[in-house]
């Protein structure tokens, strides 16, 4: 067969050769061990938490190594594609700190000289790599029709290999004269990979997470280009990894069966096959009604809101908190680490893709959160006004307004029990925020009076009633506790808590019953951050209405 004017027939239009992109796009101007990895969604604008967990580990497997971490838009499946889904995916990523150093930056921008990143973009590189592969006889044109490829899937379904490949496949070996027939008669085809279809043969390949996979060879001839001339995943990656000199392949570990294929594919194209990383999903567990657990699952996009990025944002995790998050998930060192560098920055964590666990993470909320309150408590009070008032502004109007309309005392409340050695760690995400510190808002504070069991409603209003007569607001911390246990022994109460466990029955109670019934009396709460912060906040007037409120209301 004469494969070099195949080539021409198929590829008439086709006039460069491979060396033409190969000298276009050199190898990188890299240190030595530098990693270059990349994330490659498909634009349907919907970031998974799988995607934004894969894009996260490389990312930082590049960074970690001095290398290159770049986006590219695998768009070669034009039904999942949306509207905006190119945005969706880098505002998505964006959000989340995650900023390629290179790839697609817009919906029709790109950095980097490595581009353009965008597969729709690049037909005439994979045409002419095509070409070649056509011209060395490793690739040929298949004619058959979807009913004809039915018809195979049909008769093999006792077989063990199924697909296109050795008698099964009817247009491996036509001649020079079929094809040209083919063509003339207007036939459509794919090109498909002449496949060296060893049955024998194993392929080993160390996985960074994995570790050793043996496999069975590639025997498929799998298509290249799809009828209208648009490559498959296989193929487009194959060629883009190789030109955008990808080091690392980090992606989701459903792709595992499919390295065979790239495999042979990287070989017949004569590139040297790049290292990979396959991350397994992240996990949940299942629980039946009574709440046993059952099983594990994968995070589902269709079950489980927190598998779509987005919900992190409208909730109201801060990124830092998914990003500690996710880095609990990928590296089981992290957590002693966060331990022993309570402030160290997340960059300078030790990233090591081969601490990845090789069975899927388990996702758990309950341990986000955990994890949320540790990195919320350590951000400044101005720095959380900041992001509530953004998430509220997106989320919560109301509340948006009456953060805006005064930001002093705003910053003021987030920084009631922040600055200590031991700041509070009681908020987890932005939507908790507003019933958190209701009570200090007088259109959100909502009071019913309800004291401890321990203390009659006249013990109640008596403490109130002497508080009332005591109580200024600019009173320091130890004054202001002074004036509470000061309160204590005429009301029959004592300052002495230790006093009142040796002897419960000599005292109505002790000083923490007191001040606890000026809490609820002033905030309707039982459990509050630091009362004499509270009370200094809200201010005379305030906290006055308030007492005499509450004591009205006992009598
Ligand atoms: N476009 C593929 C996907 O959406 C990317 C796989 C890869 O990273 O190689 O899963």
């Amino acid at each position: 067969m004469d494969y070099l004017k195949l080539a021409d027939i198929l590829f008439p239009e086709i006039d460069k050769t491979p060396d033409y992109f190969e000298a276009k796009y050199p190898p990188r101007d890299l240190p030595e061990g530098a990693r270059v990895t990349r994330f490659a969604p498909s634009p349907t604008g919907f970031l998974h938490l799988g995607g934004l967990f894969a894009a996260m580990v490389a990312a930082k497997t590049a960074h970690t190594s001095g290398g290159v971490f770049y986006l590219r838009i695998e768009d070669t499946d034009k039904k999942r594609e949306v509207e905006g889904g190119i945005s969706g995916i880098i505002d998505g990523l964006a959000r989340f700190g995650i900023v390629p150093d290179e790839g697609r930056i817009s919906e029709r921008e790109d950095k980097g000289a490595y581009g353009p990143y965008r597969q729709s973009e690049r037909r005439e590189i994979y045409a002419t790599f095509a070409k070649e592969l056509v011209k060395k006889g490793l690739a040929y044109p298949c004619f058959c029709t979807e009913d004809e490829i039915g018809a195979i899937r049909e008769a093999q379904e006792n077989e063990p290999i199924k697909g296109y490949f050795g008698k099964w496949a009817k247009c491996r070996n036509l001649t020079l004269e079929q094809i040209e027939a083919n063509l003339a008669a207007g036939k459509p085809w794919t090109l498909r990979l002449r496949s060296a279809g060893d049955m024998q043969k194993k392929i080993t390949i160390s996985d960074f997470i994995r570790g050793k996979i043996e496999m069975p060879a590639n025997v498929l001839d799998i298509v290249l280009l799809k009828q209208d001339g648009i490559p498959t995943y296989h193929f487009a990656h194959c060629v883009d990894d190789h030109l955008m000199h990808s080091t690392h392949i980090v992606r989701g570990d459903e792709w595992i069966a499919s390295v065979p294929i790239h495999i042979e594919l990287f070989a017949a194209c004569g590139f040297k096959a790049p290292k990979y990383a396959h991350i397994a999903p992240i996990m949940k567990e299942e629980t039946d009604e009574a709440g046993n657990v059952t099983g594990k699952r994968k995070l589902s996009k269709r079950k489980d809101p927190e598998a779509a990025v987005t919900y992190y944002s409208e909730v109201g995790y801060p990124a830092e908190s998914v990003n500690e998050y996710l880095l609990t998930l990928a590296n089981s060192n992290f957590e002693d680490w966060r331990r022993a560098n309570a402030d160290a920055p997340l960059e300078a964590f030790p990233f090591n893709l081969k601490k990845m666990s090789a069975s899927g993470a388990l996702f758990d909320l309950a341990k986000l959160n955990d994890v949320s309150k540790n990195v919320i408590c350590r951000f400044s009070a101005e720095k959380v006004y900041a992001d509530v008032l953004a998430w509220a502004k997106e989320n919560d109007s109301d509340f948006y307004a009456h953060l805006a309309a005064d930001k002093d005392f705003a910053v003021k409340m987030f920084n009631i029990d922040r600055t200590g050695k031991k700041p509070r760690k009681d908020i987890a995400k932005w939507s908790e925020v507003k019933e958190y510190y209701a009570y200090l808002f007088t259109d959100y504070y909502k009071n019913t009076f309800e004291m401890p069991e321990n203390i009659t409603k006249a013990d109640a209003a008596a403490i109130l009633k002497a508080y009332k007569a005591v109580y200024a607001a600019g009173d320091e911390k130890d004054v202001w506790f002074q004036k509470i246990k000061d309160l204590c022994a005429p009301l029959g109460f004592t300052p002495n808590v230790k006093e009142y466990k040796q002897n419960p029955d000599a005292f109505k109670g002790h000083v923490g019953d007191v001040s606890g019934v000026i809490r609820i009396a002033v905030t309707g709460r039982r459990n509050t951050p630091d009362l004499c912060s509270i009370l200094a906040l809200l201010g005379e007037e305030e906290v006055g209405r308030r007492l005499e409120e509450c004591i009205e209301n006992l009598a």
